[in-house]
């Protein structure tokens, strides 16, 4: 069975930005905002940071106490919006219930919302256009391509419907020629639709849900779960094991999508500066 490794991917994709911002006047910038301090979020910065570092784009964070007022925060985050030395925002979800995600959305610019979270992003890329793309999901299309897995033709099921991941994987996956089926819990006969696959991805949030019974042999398997185990190391939705032994292909949970998404936000960024004409 090959593993596919994130790392080589993600790589790729910061020497191809670095490349290009390295010609620039200034570095393009992102603006990484976070409302409180959730441990996951703050793992996600920090490897943001580090990406961003070397794919030649500068990087700042503007963290709120937990308890910030909203109107506080809808101003900061509208100001941010029109600062033109931004060039990308990515705003850490979920936000506490006493945002309203509308007031929000009409406060984003759709050209810095490089986490494809508005539905201006999200209806361009379910009719096709171009725009941002939502990076776990994009992170998935770049680990099939860096491994040349082809899609035309192939049948591709994806288990989650998540507006983050399972929605818009599903609709890049069409992009790419693939016939698609997407799985949620009110699928009936789960395993028999999952080993109809061709390419599988997991996208359940379900430790180890999946074992070998879901997968045929020679399927390509893409786990972009990340689960915490009671015993605080993290596991995919695969069970590991039983899943590499029928797949042809399997990503490892961590060291796989989670290790490409960094770098597509990073590239989003480096395309919302040029869009700019920087
Ligand atoms: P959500 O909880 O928002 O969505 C999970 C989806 O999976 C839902 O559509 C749900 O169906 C479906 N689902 C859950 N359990 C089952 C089941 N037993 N059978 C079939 N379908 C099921 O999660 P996200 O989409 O935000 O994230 C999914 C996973 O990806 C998580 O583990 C998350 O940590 C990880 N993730 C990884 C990232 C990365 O960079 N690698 C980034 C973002 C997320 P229904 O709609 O019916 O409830």
């Amino acid at each position: 069975m090959q593993l596919l490794k994130g790392l080589p991917a993600a790589k790729k994709i910061t020497a191809e930005v670095k490349e290009k911002t390295s010609k620039m006047s200034r570095p393009p910038k992102l603006m990484i905002v976070r409302i409180g301090a959730d441990e996951d979020a703050l793992s996600y910065e920090n490897g943001a940071k580090k990406r961003m570092e070397k794919a030649g784009i500068a990087c700042e964070v503007r963290a709120f106490d937990a308890d910030v007022e909203t109107e506080e925060f809808y101003e900061a985050y509208a100001a941010l919006n029109r600062d033109p030395e931004t060039d990308g925002i990515l705003l850490f979800r979920p936000l506490p219930k006493r945002f309203s995600m509308e007031k929000i959305e009409a406060l984003t610019d759709p050209e810095k919302d490089v986490d494809c979270m508005c539905t201006v992003n999200m209806g361009r890329l379910f009719l096709g256009q171009e725009g941002f793309k939502p990076c776990t999901a994009q992170a998935v299309i770049e680990i099939l391509k860096y491994y040349e897995i082809p899609l035309t033709g192939k049948r591709a099921v994806v288990i989650g419907r998540s507006a983050v991941v399972g929605k818009p994987l599903a609709m890049l996956l069409l992009s790419e020629n693939a016939t698609v089926t997407v799985c949620h819990t009110r699928t009936k006969d789960l395993v028999e639709r999952a080993k109809e696959a061709e390419i599988l991805i997991t996208a359940a949030g379900q430790a180890e849900m999946v074992d070998g019974s879901f997968v045929s042999e020679g399927t390509v398997v893409i786990d972009v779960g990340i689960n915490v185990r009671p015993d605080g190391t993290l596991t995919g939705d695969c069970a590991f094991d039983s899943v590499s032994e029928k797949a042809a292909a399997l990503t490892p949970v961590p060291g796989g999508v989670g290790s490409v998404t960094t770098s597509v936000l990073a590239r989003q960024v480096l395309e919302a500066a040029l869009k700019k004409g920087e």
